[in-house]
């Protein structure tokens, strides 16, 4: 029997995670709040909330953190970058997550403000990359500490050992799993953990989904993070800029047809990438068996 067509009671226990990014006016947080009480109740690990480059939302970040572990009680996750800052400043963030109840952190590098595929040149007094920061988080309490992974190379990684000999060294500094860039072929996530357990890392390699709610959109983040778009996926939403509803309903079917797949090969973590919006991650946590 395909996993997907298990019950609930025959299925090994699903871990699911959301990644919310901070709301920048009040109709993005009326819809923020909407989104997170429409997911909370499918009792997600943490629902996590990005870091804008270079701690540009540091306050809001940690003002929607808060915020969701006391209104909702659901555990809230929040992204911390390195780039551009100190030590001492980034500490100092840490501290404050701490203090605001906030025991979750995926800790990132970052990317310089020219973009992610400019060197990255580390703040003279600030922490060297990810794996450096997961060790300062460490020495400053005890943190459920996330990292990001890369099913088709960081763009700044030369091969594949220095991919994977970089995740090892972030979970060798303490973190406890990584959750992957977005992908659209599932071959590439398989392939990418069969390579992290040949080097010895035995740390959750949660594959990040990313539902497409606007082709245009995503293929432009994409683009930004080094995740190719296979032809068949571009084909699939070709001609339906204007023609939402189809758009929609492909959508659904290609996110579906990922995490249904993930599932079929005993993948039991997701962490879905929602953009703020609660309507297809709703449907796929149904389809994974999580229900309110
Ligand atoms: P690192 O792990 O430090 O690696 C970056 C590159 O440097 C890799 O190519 C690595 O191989 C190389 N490298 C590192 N150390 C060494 C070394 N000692 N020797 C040789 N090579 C080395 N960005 C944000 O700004 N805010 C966010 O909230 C955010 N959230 C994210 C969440 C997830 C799940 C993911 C996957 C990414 C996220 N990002 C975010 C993007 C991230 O900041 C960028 O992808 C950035 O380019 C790399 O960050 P990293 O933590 O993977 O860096």
């Amino acid at each position: 029997l395909r996993a997907s067509r298990q019950t609930a009671d025959q299925r090994p226990p699903l871990q699911i995670s959301f990644e919310f990014f901070p709301p920048k006016t009040d109709v993005m947080e009326e819809r923020f709040w909407d989104s997170i009480g429409k997911l909370a109740p499918l009792s997600p690990r943490f629902v996590s909330v990005t870091y804008g480059a270079g701690g540009s939302t540091r306050e809001r970040t940690l003002r929607m953190v808060s915020r969701i572990t006391t209104d909702t009680g659901v555990p809230a996750a929040a992204h911390l970058t390195c780039v551009g800052a100190t030590r001492n400043e980034v500490d100092e963030v840490v501290r404050g997550y701490k203090a605001a109840g906030v025991n979750k952190i995926v800790a990132l590098r970052g990317d310089p403000p020219e973009g992610v595929g400019q060197p990255f040149t580390p703040h003279p007094e600030g922490y060297q990359n990810a794996a450096d920061l997961v060790a300062g988080i460490r020495k400053l309490g005890d943190f459920d500490i996330s990292v990001a992974a890369y099913p088709e190379k960081h763009p700044q990684s030369p091969d594949w050992q220095t991919d994977i000999d970089n995740l090892k060294r972030k979970i060798d500094a303490g973190a406890d799993r990584a959750i992957t860039q977005m992908f659209f072929s599932n071959t590439d996530y398989l392939r990418y953990v069969e390579r992290a357990r040949k080097a010895g890392i035995t740390a959750p390699i949660v594959p990040g989904i990313q539902p497409i709610h606007s082709f245009k959109q995503i293929s432009g983040f994409a683009a930004r993070c080094g995740a190719s778009i296979p032809d068949w996926l571009a084909e699939r939403f070709e001609g339906l800029e204007d023609d939402p509803e189809t758009h929609a309903l492909v959508a659904a079917a290609v996110a579906a047809e990922q995490v249904t797949e993930l599932l079929d090969e005993g993948v039991t973590e997701f962490h879905f990438y929602t953009l703020n919006r609660s309507n297809l991650v709703l449907a796929l946590a149904r389809l994974l068996g999580r229900r309110p």
